[in-house]
């Protein structure tokens, strides 16, 4: 009995409490999210240096009845660490190909790449590639056309596996784009050792340009960096005329952020492209 009551001591926390209540009806609400067909995709453009559109990145919204549109950060996490983003992540790379698909067919969206997001645990299953195969056979869209989203957390597991992964779907044609760079533990040596095609400039950065004169050197240093690597650089989070001219000076060529255009829904995609 004594032991008891020092584990109610111990352990009760109405905080924790809460949290973990949260925890689970999140799980469950997204569960049912899932097999509703809640989830949607919303699309922000990404344009080169001349201003002209070169496709999009899919972000992941959740309409709920009650809550309205729910942004990714408030359910991703919670998502990641109950693996519901297996078919969550599943259901995003089948609507990208369907939304890819559609795109092929007109001459303005013909050429467009779309990004997705490709969270690690997803993209440390073993069959990953033959889940994108076969969304591209089953939808049609080309491979050319669709660029994965990776973070630096892919590289917590075997990095040779997931390296091979990375040149196994190169080789089919897809792009690979290491996304919020510059944050996390990031090392420079990924640059160099991972098989990429572009690098993403975190927002963080873009967003303190002017101000802050190291996160501007950082940004450089990217840049120069991934230029002698080869690949594309892209800034996201770009709001404003001056953070697009610093970038440009600094020799970055692509460009995503508000002031090209907000995540919007597909059919609202086509007003804000030139
Ligand atoms: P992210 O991949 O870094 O995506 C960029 C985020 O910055 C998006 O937030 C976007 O709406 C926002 N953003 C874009 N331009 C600007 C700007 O100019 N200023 C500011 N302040 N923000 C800007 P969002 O849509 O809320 O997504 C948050 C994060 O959720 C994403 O960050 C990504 O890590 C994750 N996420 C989104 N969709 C998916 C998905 O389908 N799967 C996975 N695994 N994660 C996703
Ligand atoms: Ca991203
Ligand atoms: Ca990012
Ligand atoms: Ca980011």
């Amino acid at each position: 009995q004594a032991k008891q009551q020092n584990q109610k001591i111990c352990f009760f926390d109405p905080e924790a409490e809460r949290l973990v209540q949260q925890y689970f009806e999140t799980q469950l609400a997204l569960e049912k999210a899932l097999s509703s067909q809640a989830f949607e995709l919303h699309y922000q453009i990404q344009c080169n240096e001349k201003g002209q559109t070169t496709g999009a990145e899919a972000l992941l919204r959740w309409r709920d009845p009650v809550k309205g549109l729910i942004p990714p950060d408030q359910f991703i996490p919670i998502a990641e660490r109950s693996r519901l983003i297996l078919p969550i992540g599943h259901w995003v790379l089948q609507e990208a190909c369907r939304q890819l698909s559609l795109w092929q067919k007109h001459p303005t969206s013909e050429a467009w790449q779309l990004a997705i997001n490709v969270s690690a645990v997803q993209f440390q299953q073993d069959d990953f590639v033959n889940q994108v195969a076969h969304c591209l056979a089953e939808t049609g869209a080309r491979s050319q056309r669709l660029k994965l989203e990776l973070t630096e957390a892919v590289m917590i597991a075997d990095q040779e596996k997931i390296i091979a992964k990375m040149t196994q779907l190169q080789a089919m044609g897809l792009s690979i784009s290491l996304d919020d760079f510059g944050t996390g533990f990031s090392s420079l040596s990924y640059l160099r050792h991972l098989p990429l095609n572009q690098v993403k400039i975190d927002r963080s950065f873009v967003q303190n340009l002017q101000a802050d004169s190291s996160d501007a050197a950082i940004v450089k240093s990217v840049v120069t960096l991934g230029q002698a690597f080869n690949l594309d650089v892209i800034a996201e989070g770009v709001e404003t005329s001056e953070q697009v001219a610093l970038l440009r000076t600094m020799g970055c060529n692509h460009f995503q952020g508000y002031y090209f255009g907000r995540p919007v829904t597909a059919d609202k995609l086509v007003t804000q492209t030139t």
